[in-house]
């Protein structure tokens, strides 16, 4: 790993406590010490894009602007073809309100009433910025695909996990060991091109 960032300090752009518990688990399998913004009282920003990746960009470059330290940003969500990709950048507040897990895949399982392709999939952008004007931020990808049930099950992981059927796994991604998740989740690819990327270049 490279030498440098295991010395230093990286902000972890995100508010979202389930983001950050997996995170932390991630990062310490990578021996980087990552804080997360709440660390450091970053104010919110308005996520105005209109992709995951400007999405992103916009979160690592506010953190780093007001933190002065190097960040990494995640914008995720869940994408599903019978929705023509909703929630897509609107998973956090797809009912309405901005973090409501129960109201947002109440909304889906509404909207997918009697529809019979269930395809779907998380997408996790995961933005690398060393510093707030950074022209060359490193961008990664990180896909998990799966079925949308027609009612939640299990109550471990977050956000739209009890909906999130994995049919090699034969259960939803929220009765889904967490371990299984950190190592094939969305965010566990992401990081993982992330890391390898951080041994590339810098
Ligand atoms: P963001 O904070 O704007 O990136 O919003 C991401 C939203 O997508 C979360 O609030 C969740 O609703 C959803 N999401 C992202 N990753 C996951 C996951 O691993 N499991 C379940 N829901 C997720």
């Amino acid at each position: 790993m490279n030498h440098k960032l295991v010395n230093d300090q990286i902000v972890l752009a995100t508010g979202n406590k389930g983001k950050v518990a997996e995170f932390s688990s991630l990062f310490e399998q990578y021996r980087i010490s990552v804080s997360p913004q709440s660390e450091f009282l970053v104010s919110d920003v308005a996520e105005t894009g209109s992709t995951f990746v400007e999405n992103a960009i916009i979160k690592a470059r506010h953190a780093s602007r007001e933190t002065n330290l190097p960040a990494i940003a995640d914008d995720s969500g869940l994408v599903i073809d019978a929705l023509k990709g909703a929630p897509g950048i609107y998973s956090a507040r797809y009912c309405g309100q901005h973090g409501n897990d129960v109201g947002n895949y109440e909304k889906v399982l509404r909207e997918l009433e009697g529809q019979h392709n269930r395809s779907a999939r998380f997408l996790c952008v995961l933005v690398f910025m060393r510093f707030a004007n950074d022209p060359t931020p490193i961008i990664c990808q990180g896909e998990w695909h799966g079925k949308i049930t027609t009612a939640p099950s299990g109550d471990g992981g977050f956000g739209y996990d009890p909906i999130f059927f994995l049919p090699e796994h034969n259960c939803t991604a929220a009765e889904l060991d967490k371990s299984v998740k950190n190592t094939e989740s969305h965010r566990a690819k992401a990081l993982k091109q992330l890391m390898a990327s951080f041994s590339d270049h810098l």
